[in-house]
C-alpha cells in the first residue's frame, strides 16, 4: 500500500526554475542545485503531531516530509533516531550533542544516501557513482547493495584505509584519486556518458538533502517542537546544514513551529575553511580552498556547489561561521572521551572546540541553548598507538600500571 505524499515539484534553489518531480534530473540549467517543493498545505491537513508520535523512532516515520511515492523503494538498513546527549563535566555550560554516529554505516550519510538510492530506485536507476572522502561512499556501498545497484566510489588517495575497504566490502567498486575530493567529482563527471552512471555528488542530485532534512525534523521534534538557540554544525559540502534549514522552514510553513529559528554556525577547520573566509569576506560564493588539510576529513572539501545555500542560511539565521585548528579539534575529542566516555569523530569534536573558541569572545552565550553535531563515529579515523605492555613472564610492579597510557592527542 502507498502512503499520501506531497511532491509537487522541484526548483532550482538560485533562478527558481520548475522542474517536474518524479523526473530524473542533477543539477539546473545554471549547473545550481535543485530543491524539492512539496504541498505543504495538503501535508499539513494529512498529518498530525499525534499521528507521528505513534510511529516508530526511524527515519522513514517523517515519509510525509520525503520524496519517495512507493512504499516498496523505501530502503532500510534501519535508521533509528539519533540521541541527545548533554556533556555535563566537559564545558562551562550545559551543551547537548546529538551524536549521528549510531546511523548504518555509521555516519549520517546514511541519511542522505537512503534517501537518494531509494529515489534513484524509485527513478529506474541501475549504476551511479559518488566522489568522497570516505562516508559517504560507504552509505552508498551499502543502499546501493540493498537496492541492488551497481556502484562507483571515488576517494581521494589519503582516505584511511579501513573506508575504503569498508566501501569494498559492501560491495561498491572502488578507487583511489591523487586528489582532492573535487578532483574525484570531475572523474565522476567525465565519465557520465561513457559509464551511464548516474551523478550522486553533494547536491547534484535533488534528494539527499532531503534525507538530511530528517536531522531538522527529528531534532525539533526531540525539543517537544522547538528550535535550540544554536546550532554547531561542521560544514563540508554543506547539506545537513541546508537540509536543516529547509526542514524548519517547512515545520514553519505548516504550523508546527513558529518562527524562531536557531543561529546556524558553520564549523570548519583552519586548514579548508572557504566558507568561513567567504562569511568574512561578505561574499554571496566562495572560492576553492588551496591546499586543503586537516584530521576531521569529513569537512575537508574545498569548494562546496552549495556554498551560496550554506551562506544563505548562515547569514538569515544570524550566525556566523568560524573555523578552529587541528590541535584544538584533537584536545576536543580527547578531553570529551576521557571526562564523558563519549569519543566523537574529529568533525564533531570540531564543533565542540568551536563552541568554545566562541564564547570567550561573546559570540555565543552560555545562556543559549546550543545542540552540536557529531555527524560520524571516531572509529574509522586513523588514531594514536597505545605503546604500553607487560610481559607476562617476568615479575609485574603494580604500582606502575596507573602509567599505562590511555591514548594521547597526536
Ligand atoms: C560529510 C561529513 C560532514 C560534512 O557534512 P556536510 O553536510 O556535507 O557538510 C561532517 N562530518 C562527517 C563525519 C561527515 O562524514
Amino acid at each position: 500500500m502507498n502512503d499520501a505524499t506531497f511532491v509537487s515539484h522541484l526548483e532550482c534553489s538560485l533562478s527558481g526554475e520548475r522542474f517536474p518531480a518524479d523526473t530524473v534530473q542533477n543539477l539546473s540549467q545554471v549547473g545550481k542545485p535543485l530543491l524539492v517543493r512539496y504541498d505543504l498545505e495538503a501535508l499539513g491537513q494529512h498529518l498530525t503531531k499525534d499521528t507521528l508520535s505513534k510511529r516508530p523512532e526511524e527515519l522513514w516515520r517523517y515519509r510525509e516530509f520525503l520524496p519517495v511515492r512507493q512504499a516498496a523503494n523505501r530502503l532500510s538498513l534501519g535508521e533509528p533516531r539519533t540521541p541527545l546527549l548533554t556533556l555535563d563535566h566537559w564545558s562551562q555550560s550545559q551543551v547537548t550533542v546529538k551524536d549521528e554516529s549510531r546511523l548504518p554505516t555509521g555516519s549520517f550519510k546514511a541519511r542522505g544516501l537512503c534517501l537518494a538510492v531509494s529515489m534513484a530506485k524509485e527513478l529506474g536507476i541501475q549504476r551511479v557513482a559518488i566522489p568522497t572522502n570516505g562516508n559517504a561512499g560507504a552509505a552508498l556501498a551499502a543502499y546501493g547493495s540493498l537496492a541492488g545497484m551497481e556502484s562507483y566510489v571515488f576517494c581521494p588517495e589519503d582516505t584511511p584505509d579501513v573506508n575504503v575497504r569498508e566501501i569494498a566490502l559492501q560491495g561498491a567498486h572502488v578507487w583511489k584519486v591523487n586528489g582532492y575530493i573535487h578532483h574525484c567529482g570531475q572523474i565522476v563527471k567525465g565519465g557520465l556518458e561513457t559509464m551511464g552512471w548516474f551523478d550522486f555528488s553533494t547536491l547534484k542530485e535533488p534528494y539527499r538533502i532531503e534525507g538530511k532534512k530528517t536531522m531538522g525534523l527529528e531534532l525539533a521534534e526531540q525539543l517537544g517542537w522547538t528550535v535550540p538557540d544554536v546550532i554547531f554544525y561542521p560544514t563540508g559540502g554543506g547539506t545537513g546544514l541546508i537540509g536543516m534549514w529547509k526542514a524548519f522552514a517547512e515545520l514553519e510553513a505548516i504550523g508546527w513551529i513558529d518562527s524562531k529559528r536557531p543561529r546556524m554556525i558553520a564549523v570548519q577547520a583552519d586548514g579548508c575553511a572557504p566558507i568561513v573566509r567567504a562569511f568574512e569576506d561578505g561574499a554571496e560564493f566562495a572560492e576553492e580552498w588551496q591546499d586543503a588539510t586537516t584530521v576531521a576529513s569529513g569537512i575537508r572539501v574545498p569548494m562546496a556547489i552549495g556554498d551560496f545555500l550554506i551562506l544563505r542560511a548562515v547569514r538569515e539565521s544570524g550566525g556566523f561561521a568560524i573555523a578552529v585548528s587541528d590541535d584544538s579539534i584533537l584536545t576536543a575529542q580527547h578531553e570529551i572521551a576521557a571526562q564523558e566516555g563519549l569519543l566523537l569523530g574529529p568533525e564533531g569534536a570540531a564543533t565542540a572546540a568551536a563552541y568554545q573558541k566562541a564564547l570567550k569572545p561573546g559570540l555565543v552565550s552560555p545562556d543559549e541553548s546550543a545542540v552540536r553535531f557529531n555527524c560520524g563515529t571516531a572509529l574509522k579515523y586513523p588514531m594514536p598507538a597505545v605503546t604500553a605492555t607487560i610481559d607476562r613472564h617476568s615479575p609485574l610492579d603494580f604500582s606502575q600500571l596507573d602509567q599505562g597510557s590511555a591514548g594521547t592527542p597526536v
